[in-house]
């Protein structure tokens, strides 16, 4: 009898097991059961052959209607053409022989089905397979076939050029019949309460289905063993950090926060409330703080680390504010500066009594500043230190970090956390992750999985909103003269505008768009801080298409033309870093009216008095990173507007991403539209590799209710039980998801 774990060969042969390695990485009995069908075909239900396509893989069940057999012209040898038809479509099978092919012609009869395996291709005008495998139904013989054939259900598997869905199956079959399952992953009482059957009849429903309720129930089954096996990971990642130790800042009377709060010009927001205080209550624990902070943009995230931030300098702490870009971390110095007023001026004259200092550290600032502030952080002068990436490096010292908040995180901080983590000494520091776009529940639960999280739905009252309009170039050219019009009009009242490109431009050699790497992932990531071009490119790019337009050309053209006159600067990361906080400076005092940029605005960038917002070319935007773009705008008390232009027409998959985005400002809702769209690899990123193949079956859409029960589930279990204490089957799956996900990822973590 052989168990998951066992190497393949020795359950279906040497050959046989390099073929499922070499086409398909199955190495393990366990491999193999989880390589699950694509789909079933019924017996005798024969598969539209005009739904083929070109280039594709393909297993099809069809009737044989003719076989002809002639002589290649120019060499010795056959041709013979089998058609097969599913009673309105026809393929052609070919195959090339040296020979006169007769035994051929003999198997492959009229009026016989059979599954025809092969790559799609169109000769002539006609859609062919050239030299498929075939496997003839009901003329095979041996118990074997008979009992596979038995069954009304016939999986199809996802093959490939080296091997054929049917010898998958036969190597499955083996499989199953000598697989003795000891135990299940999932516990009786998780079975029992939501119906689920057990795990071996799990996997012989899912490979050999009787009937679609076979299918249903082995798939809710196999879906909930995904979910619930990564969620116990989590669980326990969660359980482990409160292992570790942290010093606890609990919230001082007296203190900056308290001057800080008494002098906030507004009203915290419910949310802002709810999630401060439960920050406030976890920094004051001995083990660190894991959380994220999630929120619509503009909902008022940064009020809500400045807060923590000053909580731990009261409780004789620094923290450290991580921001993706290094105009985002230059915002920050400044309005933090600003906020904290005189309770930022230690050692300056009008200093308040506790004040501290705030550090600034980027990649590209001078020496001289770049040493002093080093320096305020070593010796814990510095109560707040913010900074882009260059926090990272090693010479960066802290003399007591208490807090690691990293801003606008898009992706995951698990490589940034780790390394601020490491510079904190003995305890640990507690960390606040904030998201940059909304994100839906269950990429929460899934990526950010080890995070306990906070939600924040509502924008601080007053806001106006953001009026979004598609202005469809192509169609109505002239829709772009008014959009220029709007934006002298918003000038002529005192107001600024952005005008966002999705290339710099005047590329320097290597650097062409063509050459770009690929965008830091469209729909949602951080704008390039690096110099690089912001590239942000639609998902149905295509190499005929003009280059995107260029922030450089765009700007020129604008300044000699509709929008001459007007007070013009330029923005993007290829900018020298003293000319990028100039120009962001000089746009958020007002003596810039109309700023053209790259996405280096996307996330974060907090300027009132800017009013309208213009994306060119957004068809090559996402559509959180659309509307995380527009968050710039409306965000004092006068009226928002963002156009999108695009030259896309009005009927096509494009297009709609951009209505939707006009149609509605509820980030929530993009993101979910976000996700549907894009891969869900692209979303839980390359970092995640094992995560996105252990998530076979489940979507983290689709599968929603089912992902947070089994996050129940898991969380109840790991708080009774950490150890798993009878659960070997359990352990046994989540040894095998930790070392697809690579020790690496999950020891950082
Ligand atoms: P985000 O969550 O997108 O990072 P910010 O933190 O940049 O948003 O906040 C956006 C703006 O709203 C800032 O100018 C901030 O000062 C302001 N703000 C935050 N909280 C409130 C509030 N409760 N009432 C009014 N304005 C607020
Ligand atoms: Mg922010």
């Amino acid at each position: 009898m052989a168990v998951l774990e066992d190497p393949l060969r020795l359950v279906i042969g040497d050959k046989a097991a390099k073929r499922l390695a070499s086409a398909l990485g199955l190495r393990t009995v366990g491999d193999l059961l989880h390589h699950y069908p694509r789909r079933y075909d019924k017996r005798g239900e024969l598969t539209e052959l005009a739904s083929l396509r070109d280039g594709e893989h393909v297993t099809v069940q069809a009737e044989i209607a003719a076989v002809t057999i002639r002589r290649m012209r120019n060499r010795p040898g056959t041709i013979l053409e089998a058609t097969v038809t599913d009673g309105r479509g026809r393929l052609t099978l070919t195959f090339f022989g040296r020979g006169r092919q007769d035994w051929r012609e003999k198997v492959l009869r009229p009026g016989l089905h059979g599954l025809f395996s092969g790559q799609v291709s169109t000769f002539k005008g006609k859609r062919q397979l050239a030299h498929p495998e075939y496997e003839l139904l009901g003329s095979g013989d041996g118990a074997a076939r008979a009992e596979q054939y038995a069954a009304e259900l016939i999986p199809v598997y996802p093959a490939s050029s080296q091997i054929t869905s049917w010898q998958i199956a036969d190597s499955v079959r083996i499989a199953l019949d000598t697989l003795d399952v000891a135990g299940d992953p999932l516990p009786a009482g998780v079975r029992d309460r939501h119906g689920l059957c057990g795990y071996a009849d799990a996997l012989r429903g899912i490979h050999r289905p009787v009937d679609f309720s076979d299918v249903r129930r082995a798939t809710l089954r196999l879906k909930w063993d995904e979910a619930f096996v990564l969620q116990v990971v989590l669980a326990q990642r969660r359980l482990a950090a409160t292992a570790y130790s942290a010093t606890p800042r609990p919230a001082l009377p007296g203190g900056l926060l308290a001057e800080f709060d008494a002098a906030l010009p507004f009203e915290l927001t419910i949310g802002q409330q709810l999630a401060g205080a439960t920050i406030a209550d976890e920094l004051a624990l001995d083990h660190p703080m894991h959380r994220l902070l999630q929120g619509e943009v503009g909902s008022g995230k940064t009020v809500i680390a400045v807060r923590a931030m000053l909580q731990v300098v009261d409780a004789a702490g620094q923290a450290v504010l991580l921001a993706p870009t290094e105009v985002l971390a230059q915002q920050h110095y400044r309005s933090i500066g600003q906020l904290l007023g005189p309770l930022a001026a230690a050692g300056q004259l009008g200093g308040a009594e506790h004040a501290t200092r705030v550090a600034i550290l980027t990649g590209s600032q001078g020496a001289a500043a770049r040493r002093k502030h080093l320096l305020d952080a070593a010796s814990g002068a510095a109560g707040i230190i913010i900074g882009t990436h260059a926090l990272l490096e090693e010479r960066v010292q802290f003399a007591d970090l208490g807090l690691v908040v990293i801003d606008e995180q898009h992706r995951f901080g698990v490589e940034q956390r780790d390394a601020l983590r490491d510079k904190a000494g003995d305890g640990r520091p507690h960390v606040l992750v904030m998201t940059a776009t909304p994100i839906p529940r269950t990429v929460a639960m899934t990526v950010f999985g080890d995070l306990e999280i906070s939600t924040l739905t509502e924008l601080p009252a007053g806001r106006s909103p953001i009026a979004t309009h598609v202005v469809p170039v192509a169609d109505k050219p002239w829709y772009l003269d008014r959009a220029w019009e709007r934006i002298r009009e918003e000038a002529a009242s005192g107001r600024q505008a952005y005008i966002v490109c999705p290339r710099i431009g005047d590329e320097v050699p290597g650097d062409a768009p063509g050459n770009a790497s690929p965008p830091p992932a469209r729909g949602g990531s951080a704008a390039g801080d690096n110099g690089g071009d912001d590239l942000g490119r639609g998902p149905d790019d295509d190499e005929q298409r003009r280059p995107p337009l260029a922030v450089i050309d765009l700007a020129a053209g604008l300044a000699a033309g509709p929008l001459a006159g007007l007070r013009l600067s330029v923005l993007h990361g290829r900018l020298p870093s003293e000319e990028k906080d100039r120009v962001m400076l000089s746009f958020a005092a007002g003596s810039v009216d109309v700023l053209v940029t790259t996405t280096v605005v996307e996330v974060g960038v907090d300027v009132p008095n800017a009013t309208a917002m213009v994306i060119m070319d957004a068809e090559r935007f996402g559509v959180s990173q659309l509307h995380q773009l527009r968050g710039r705008v409306g965000r004092g008390s006068h009226e928002g507007l963002c156009l999108l232009v695009t030259e896309v027409p009005e009927d096509g998959k494009a297009r709609e991403r951009l209505d939707a985005v006009a149609a509605t400002l509820d980030g929530f809702t993009l993101s979910r539209l976000d996700l549907e769209q894009r891969r869900e690899g692209d979303v839980l990123g390359a970092a995640q590799a094992g995560r996105k193949s252990s998530l076979k079956l489940l979507t983290l859409l689709a599968d929603e209710d089912l992902i947070g029960s089994a996050r129940e589930e898991a969380t109840a279990l790991v708080d009774a039980n950490p150890a798993l204490a009878g659960q070997p089957a359990l352990a046994a799956a989540i040894r095998s998801l930790l070392d697809e996900e690579r020790a690496e990822f999950l020891e950082k973590a």
